[in-house]
């Protein structure tokens, strides 16, 4: 009997006691080859020694210091390195203590941007269906997932969604990548030109979109040409890269592989790589500039901004990868993985789409694959691809989407950086048994 409440009341979970490597160990002392990093969280593996040193010694020297009476030298350290890598534009970074949160903090500073500005009229937000941006009631608000939404509905702000930039599914035939690009991107202008471009203040976007549909990035051009649209009119461009940042797709920023910077960029999970919860906005210099000639107070914070402990993991995960130059290695590996998924689920009957980018990597489960029908929502094949690859000793991420109002199913994959060829094979090996089980 547990007291906690656990987000799946009636699922059995084993308990986790430890962590090395790739690898996790329940109190049985079972071990589970971590592909999925958690949720694209634990980007060094468990139990890096270089982290855990960290740590100690921030907890021996600082481990609080309220932000209203003093700043910190993790956390000052850490903005000068993030800043020194971010695209360009970005000037100053705001530290909270996950993804919702660097979120919900990102629409707050839009919004006061423009009140800051005088153009208090824009408080409208644009985002798309396939995406998730948190769960707190802005973010929810602002995610697209309608199963997700659907209980908290009366709860939630004005927002407003477009079509994803989704090839898969919706580029059609005879068209080429480019003219879907394009295509997809003019979605949102014509929503900006239909709400009233004066009215509207931000667009959210994940370069690569993760819990909701299984690793897919946008096609070459969509997001040039949102950047553009966004210019046009004033709109502010924020980029949320939670779960697809700091080096998942193989270089520090996802955006960068698409060839523009954005107004602001969300950053949390692989930052800290689950040895401390942090997460961060990384906001560009007009928008600093105008709370700094404006008001000189962002109206927003939390008790653990700042934090010390959180800075700190943050800055040594970011230190080790580095140091070891492990982004080269997610290039290297991701490159491996996807081979080995392609042979391995190239022609599996159930497996529609293999995507994504780096070691952030997806598939797409379908009922029928020339059709690309989706399986029976009720069934919960992603659910079952992770109960069967557990029992194998294998985490994955099953990841439940939203196609034309039907749930999808798709499982994620986000090893740690430090993954080689062997435990690629692992993965692939196991993942592959459980496949032919659930589906
Ligand atoms: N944004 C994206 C893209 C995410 O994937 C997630 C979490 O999965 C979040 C935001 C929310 O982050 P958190 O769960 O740390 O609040």
């Amino acid at each position: 009997m547990t007291h906690i409440l656990h987000r799946q009341i009636h699922a059995s979970l084993p308990v986790a006691r430890g962590g090395r490597g790739v690898e996790l160990f329940d109190a049985a002392g079972k071990a589970y080859v971590d592909a999925s990093g958690g949720a694209a969280v634990s980007c060094l593996g468990h139990g890096h020694p270089d982290v855990v040193d960290a740590l100690k010694k921030q907890a021996e020297t600082l481990a609080y210091a309220h932000t209203s009476f003093f700043t910190n030298e993790p956390a000052e350290q850490l903005a000068d390195r993030l800043i020194a890598g971010a695209p360009e534009g970005i000037s100053h970074a705001y530290f909270v203590s996950g993804g919702s949160e660097a979120n919900e903090a990102a629409l707050k500073m839009a919004r006061q941007y423009f009140v800051e500005k005088g153009e208090p009229q824009r408080h409208r937000i644009i985002a798309r269906r396939q995406s998730y941006h948190g769960n707190t009631l802005g973010t929810l608000a602002t995610g697209g997932n309608e199963w997700r939404r659907e209980p908290f509905r009366p709860l939630l702000i004005e927002t407003h969604h477009i079509d994803p930039c989704y090839a898969y599914r919706y580029q059609e035939a005879g068209e080429s990548e480019e003219a879907y690009g394009l295509r997809a991107a003019q979605a949102l202008e014509d929503r900006i030109n239909e709400l009233g471009p004066d009215t509207v203040m931000a667009f959210v976007a994940e370069p690569v979109v993760g819990a909701t549909a299984g690793a897919v990035p946008a096609v070459s051009g969509y997001f040039k040409r949102i950047r553009e649209i966004c210019d046009r009119y004033g709109v502010l461009l924020i980029l949320d890269e939670v779960m697809c940042g700091m080096g998942r797709t193989g270089t520090m920023h996802a955006c960068e592989q698409d060839g523009i910077a954005p107004d602001m960029m969300t950053i949390a999970k692989g930052l800290g790589g689950g040895y401390q919860p942090i997460g961060a906005v990384l906001l560009g210099q007009h928008i600093f500039d105008a709370f700094a000639e404006g008001s000189g107070l962002f109206q927003h914070g939390h008790t653990y901004i700042c934090h010390p402990m959180a800075c700190a993991a943050a800055l040594a995960v970011q230190d080790v990868i580095e140091r070891d130059g492990l982004l080269a290695n997610v290039r290297e590996m991701g490159g491996y993985l996807r081979e080995r998924l392609e042979a391995r689920f190239g022609n599996h009957a159930h497996v529609g789409d293999i995507r994504g980018r780096g070691l952030f990597l997806g598939l797409e489960l379908v009922a029928d694959r020339s059709g690309k029908e989706p399986f029976d929502p009720a069934r919960r094949v992603h659910a079952a691809v992770k109960k069967e690859a557990m029992q194998r000793g294998l985490m994955v991420y099953p990841a439940g989407g939203t196609i034309d109002g039907t749930r999808g199913d798709h499982i994620l994959l986000a090893p740690p950086f430090i993954i080689d060829r062997v435990v690629a094979d692992t993965i692939v090996e196991r993942l592959g048994e459980a496949m032919d089980v659930a589906t």
